[in-house]
């Protein structure tokens, strides 16, 4: 479960396992889907038996980032939002202790459990993100400035409709994406609402990954239906700043 092809990390870790829907974004929820594969595996005693909207702590966890020797990048609990209304603040405080306690790992958080983010103080090595997927969502941002913590980043995937201008002063790294799946009630994803996001980040030079168009990519009205289109006045992937 550690490695991932999530294309900006090196691997997932997950203390906090499950979750339940927040907003419209989770509608077609990668992880639950993931879950319900995992838990059908007979050696996977995690997962084996749970649903998803059971969500758990596992202790154990908290010891695997002393083991990476070498520097990682982590994305934390891609299996869940640790943030999430049932998970213990004594249980969130021990997992951002964790993650302080091996300052050679860069560790990215991200919630749609925004409001709860200020409850806590982040050490240097962690990535602050909400993740926004339209404009009803735009408040997590207002709360995510509200966070004691050094860096902030914003995932807008799975991008479903048009954010607007997006207050990014603060923000150290922006990541979008199209919705990917077979299901029929996939979310298209324009074009120009990822430009619009694409040109608001190089006004202000913020670092910028283009992670994916989506299984219903639309251009120009236009539904490509193909995540191998490429245009190539839309670049675009910056360096993440870590
Ligand atoms: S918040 Fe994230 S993990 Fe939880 S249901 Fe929504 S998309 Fe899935």
């Amino acid at each position: 479960m550690a490695k991932t092809n999530i294309p900006y990390v090196d691997r997932v870790w997950n203390p906090i396992v499950g979750c339940t829907p927040a907003s419209a974004g989770c509608a077609n929820c990668y992880a639950a889907a993931m879950h319900n594969r995992i838990a059908a595996v007979p050696n996977q005693p995690n997962y084996r038996g749970k649903v998803f909207g059971d969500v758990r702590f596992n202790p154990a966890a908290l010891r695997e980032p002393a083991k990476w020797r070498t520097p990682q990048t982590v994305l934390t609990c891609s299996m869940g939002d640790m943030f999430h209304e049932s998970v213990p603040c004594d249980t969130i405080e021990q997992i951002i202790a964790t993650m302080k306690g091996t300052p050679r790992h860069t560790f990215l958080v991200l919630t749609k459990r925004a409001i709860n983010l200020s409850l806590y103080r982040f050490p240097d090595n962690v990535m602050v993100g909400v993740s926004i997927e339209n404009k009803d969502n735009m408040h997590r941002l207002d709360a995510l400035y509200d966070v004691d913590c050094f860096h902030r980043w914003i995932s807008f995937e799975p991008l479903i409709g048009d954010v607007g201008p997006i207050n990014l002063g603060g923000i150290d790294w922006v990541v979008v994406g199209g919705e990917n799946g077979r299901n029929k009630n996939i979310r298209e994803c324009r074009a120009q609402w990822i430009e619009d996001i694409y040109l608001q980040c190089k006004a202000l030079c913020i670092p910028y990954f283009f992670k994916q168009y989506g299984t219903r990519f639309v251009i120009d009205g236009v539904n490509t239906g193909s995540a191998a289109f490429h245009r190539k006045d839309m670049p675009v992937v910056d360096n993440p700043p870590f």
